[in-house]
């Protein structure tokens, strides 16, 4: 899936409507110290899903939303919008309706978050799944963060594991497993129900 287009609203340090084109092949963020390249990269990583506060460098979720400046109080909300080129039709069933898949996770300050794929409500879950199965996850390692290449090195195997695993696309099926298995207990609980009601019976 080819990202197109990022749109950012209230999101950390871009307080305004800010659009930024993604073109074809490897892109590099430049610019000077605290201009806001981090700030970026999880922006992305926000609208796919990340739900771990550190690693939005926050102590919560809503610390995503622009906090205020000298000049400009906070904001309410924060909105990424993430389009995606699906004229190859190559996203998922259930997303694959028009040439541009738009996904939008926005946040209101004590409201949580709220994820929509072009104008469909959806669950942060179907989101996560739709980014784990075409391997461009939160968990990406197409996105490099600041230090992330010493803590790969330094990292133990099972940690390494599971960043080859995003990047071959099947960390997914874990999910999938897990809720499999969550049917089958649910499944086999109800089974004992029904031999017990059945001996009450005979
Ligand atoms: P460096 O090159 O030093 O790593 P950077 O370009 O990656 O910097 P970021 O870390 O993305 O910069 O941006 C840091 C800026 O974002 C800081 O000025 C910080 O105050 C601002 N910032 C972060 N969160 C918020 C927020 N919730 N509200 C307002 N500003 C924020």
């Amino acid at each position: 899936m080819q990202f197109s287009r990022l749109k950012l609203n209230g999101f950390k340090s871009f307080v305004d409507p800010t659009e930024l084109l993604i073109q074809e092949g490897l892109t590099g963020v430049v610019g000077p110290n605290g201009c806001g390249k981090s700030n970026l990269l999880e922006a992305l990583r926000w609208v796919m899903g990340e739900n771990r506060p550190s690693a939005m460098r926050g102590g919560g979720m809503e610390d995503v939303i622009f906090a205020g400046a000298s000049t400009r109080p906070a904001r309410n909300f924060a909105e990424v919008v993430l389009h995606i080129d699906n004229g190859e039709r190559l996203a998922p069933a259930g997303f694959n309706d028009e040439d541009t898949l738009e996904v939008t996770r926005r946040i209101t300050r004590d409201a949580g978050s709220a994820y929509k794929a072009n104008t469909k409500d959806v669950r942060a879950r179907d989101i996560q799944m739709l980014f784990a199965d075409a391997s461009t996850g939160s968990h990406s390692p197409a996105l490099v963060r600041q230090g992330q290449i010493a803590q790969l090195i330094n990292s133990k195997p099972k940690a390494r594991r599971r960043i080859l695993e995003e990047a071959a696309g099947i960390s997914g099926l874990y999910q999938r497993r897990h809720e499999a298995e969550l049917k089958l207990k649910g499944a086999e609980t109800n089974l004992t129900r029904v031999d017990d009601v059945i001996d009450q019976l005979a």
